[in-house]
């Protein structure tokens, strides 16, 4: 009996892996240029840190996770998110000891929900997020909204919305909170029961019900604008006046809350507006996390970063009918005729691969023209033909597949003609 791949995953085959590459090119490239290092955690940890950090009553805690427990009789989760192991790390690491401060990181790897699959939604999903900790200027906030949209640039992207939003730091989300209660309460039992147990403990939370989100009283709840402190409003100012500056057009949404605890002051969403995108139409999302360090441990040192997935990406992308511009022409492929020349086929290819260039031969004992329809197939820009003549002559015939030009050449200089021709092209 086979066994089929489990539910919520996906193979990411040759043809299509080509493309996922080819975005994390891109998006490693910009974090160099931004100077974010690449910072890799493990692929589970001790569910304690994401109870603890990304929140008891959210989603991912409540239902999401896949925990197990070891034969050593430990609970370990997959990691549903990256921020709480790249905080982890930086407390037990103590990054906040370093003199380059903030300390700029990005990771890209496997995460793990156990959600509803559709389109869009996997139950293991590749998060590429970024965090900038230990500084509470405005202008990383700025910076790492402008990372994530020159990302989305590079890949040819431009239906893209951003949504932003404040919730305050400790005292404007505490007057926030109360107001949000006195909101609610009179009318929550006709609320879902996750959004009743939320309402003491974390009625933020409530904005975000899919449930209950058609209720009267979501439309008229207080908004985090409104109690937000002088501090608070300052710093968000001053956060879309360095937006405006950068050109980054943003709308802002004062219920945009996120799913996840420990956010504060900015938050944020990309969404796609392509037509045909689907239902789930959030490309990315990320905040401000002050407090986070501090609660694991560390120093209060501040921060923020994001994370999209690139399954996503690659969704938005194929929704707007972006043009990939992959190359996977093969530089040259070594055609040999007789025992002899195919066995010397064996070490010539090697030289070729040495230096860089492409190369590929027959390994199903074809018979010449086969292996010109192979190399056809994978498009070779040149074809070395060798035969028992030519290998006693010590020479190669090079033909190049887009003019029919042939030349006779010696063989010890394949390499050399290849690599020039090679970048006349
Ligand atoms: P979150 O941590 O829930 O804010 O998610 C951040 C980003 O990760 C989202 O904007 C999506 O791009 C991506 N994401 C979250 N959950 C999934 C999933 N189940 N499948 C694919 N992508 C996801």
């Amino acid at each position: 009996m086979s066994v089929n791949i489990p539910r919520g995953t996906q193979d990411i085959l040759p043809g299509t892996v080509e493309k996922w590459q080819r975005l994390e090119r891109i998006a490693t490239d910009i974090c160099r240029t931004y100077q974010y290092k690449e910072i890799r955690t493990p692929i589970f940890e001790h569910t304690e840190l994401f109870q603890r950090n990304v929140g008891n009553t959210t989603d991912i805690v409540q239902k999401e996770m896949y925990t197990f427990t070891d034969r050593g009789d430990r609970s370990l989760t997959l990691r549903p998110e990256g921020t709480a192991a790249v905080v982890r790390s930086f407390v037990e690491n103590k990054m906040y000891g370093d003199p380059n401060q903030p300390v700029k990181l990005y990771y890209n790897g496997p995460m793990f929900r156990y959600e509803r699959p559709q389109s869009g939604r996997y139950r293991q999903f590749v998060q590429f997020g970024v965090e900038a900790i230990g500084s509470e200027d405005p202008a990383i906030d700025a910076e790492v909204l402008s990372l994530v949209m020159d990302i989305y640039r590079a890949a040819g992207l431009k239906k893209i919305e951003l949504v932003v939003n404040s919730l305050g730091d400790q005292e404007s989300r505490q007057a926030h909170r109360e107001a949000l209660i006195n909101h609610f309460e009179p009318q929550i039992g006709e609320f879902c029961e996750d959004c009743q147990s939320r309402l003491e403990k974390n009625p933020l939370r409530i904005l975000d019900c899919k449930k209950d989100r058609e209720h009267e009283l979501m439309k008229t709840a207080p908004s985090i604008l409104d109690y937000l402190n002088d501090y608070s409003r300052t710093y968000f100012e001053k956060v879309q006046s360095y937006l405006t500056a950068l050109d980054i057009p943003f709308t802002i949404d004062p219920t945009l809350v996120r799913g996840l605890d420990y956010y504060n002051h900015t938050a944020f969403e990309i969404m796609s507006s392509a037509e045909g995108f689907g239902a789930i139409t959030t490309l990315c999302g990320g905040g401000r996390y002050n407090g986070l360090v501090s609660q694991m441990g560390g120093p209060d040192a501040p921060g923020i970063g994001f994370a999209f997935s690139m399954e996503r990406l690659l969704a938005a992308i194929e929704a707007e009918g972006v043009e990939w511009q992959t190359d996977d022409r093969l530089d040259c492929y070594l055609v040999s005729v007789g025992e002899k020349a195919k066995d010397y086929t064996v070490k010539l290819l090697h030289d070729l691969r040495l230096e860089g260039i492409e190369a590929e031969r027959d390994y199903q004992n074809r018979k010449v023209k086969a292996q010109f329809k192979a190399a056809d197939r994978v498009q070779a820009r040149f074809v070395a033909v060798l035969g028992e003549d030519e290998l006693e002559q010590n020479k190669i015939n090079l033909k190049d597949m887009e003019t029919g030009e042939q030349e006779e050449i010696p063989l010890d200089e394949l390499t050399s003609t290849l690599l020039k021709k090679l970048e006349a092209k």
